[in-house]
């Protein structure tokens, strides 16, 4: 029973990070990118109308986007505990989480921050355009997409800050690394994996900015 979100710029690797936790937590991954990635290679009315704001790097518009989360948060697997990667990205998000976790009489856990340096992962997304072809992955569209990250995602750090959800993780490094610094973190926080080698610890000595 856990319900975590990873928020960090693009390029810091949040949606392998979010398939690791998920499994290792036993809850499902719910990434809304790639809900619409799925939409558009469908050909779905959904699909069509995410695409154009996707290929130009713009969010969707909350009203779409905070739908189709609406929806997958209703499936029977999210019933019991989520992590949402790359969703909320704006306050309107950040609200309607808000009112779907209060109907629910539930709440977040935490929040997870993965820290990256900008020039690193555009570095990274570069990387990705050549491995994955992704039609937003250009140079230009990446740009942008950091800075409307930096304008209206950022700032819901603070958002969940105030509630004292919020975790810093250093994203850079190898994955593996990245995926036990995580662990830790949460461990710290009294979350811990089922089972896992974190679950019977006390703290832990390896503490992570
Ligand atoms: P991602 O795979 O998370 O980088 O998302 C790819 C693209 O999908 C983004 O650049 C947006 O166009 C769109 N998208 C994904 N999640 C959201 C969201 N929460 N709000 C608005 N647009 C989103």
């Amino acid at each position: 029973m856990i319900r975590l979100l990873l928020i960090g710029p693009p390029g810091s690797g949040k949606g392998t990070q979010a398939s690791r936790l998920a499994e290792t937590f036993g809850v499902p991954a719910v990434s809304t990118g790639d809900i619409f990635r799925a939409n558009v290679k469908n050909g779905t009315a959904l699909g069509l109308e995410a695409k154009a704001y996707m290929d130009a790097g713009e969010y969707v518009p909350d009203s779409l986007t905070n739908a189709i989360v609406h929806d997958r948060l209703q499936e029977v697997d999210a019933s019991g505990g989520f992590l949402l990667d790359g969703y909320p990205r704006t306050e309107e998000q950040v609200a309607e989480l808000d009112r779907l976790l209060a109907s629910d009489g539930t709440r977040l856990d935490a929040v997870v921050q993965l820290v990256a340096d900008p020039d690193e992962v555009v570095r990274r997304l570069l990387k990705r355009a050549v491995d994955q072809g992704r039609a937003d992955d250009t140079e230009d569209v990446i740009r942008h997409r950091m800075a409307l990250y930096e304008a209206q995602t950022a700032p819901l750090l603070n958002i969940y800050g105030a509630r004292g959800l919020v975790t810093k993780v250093d994203a850079l490094g190898d994955v593996d690394e990245v995926t036990s610094r995580i662990l830790t973190a949460l461990a710290d926080r009294g979350i811990r994996e089922p089972g896992g080698k974190n679950a019977q610890s006390v703290g832990s000595a390896e503490s992570v900015a």
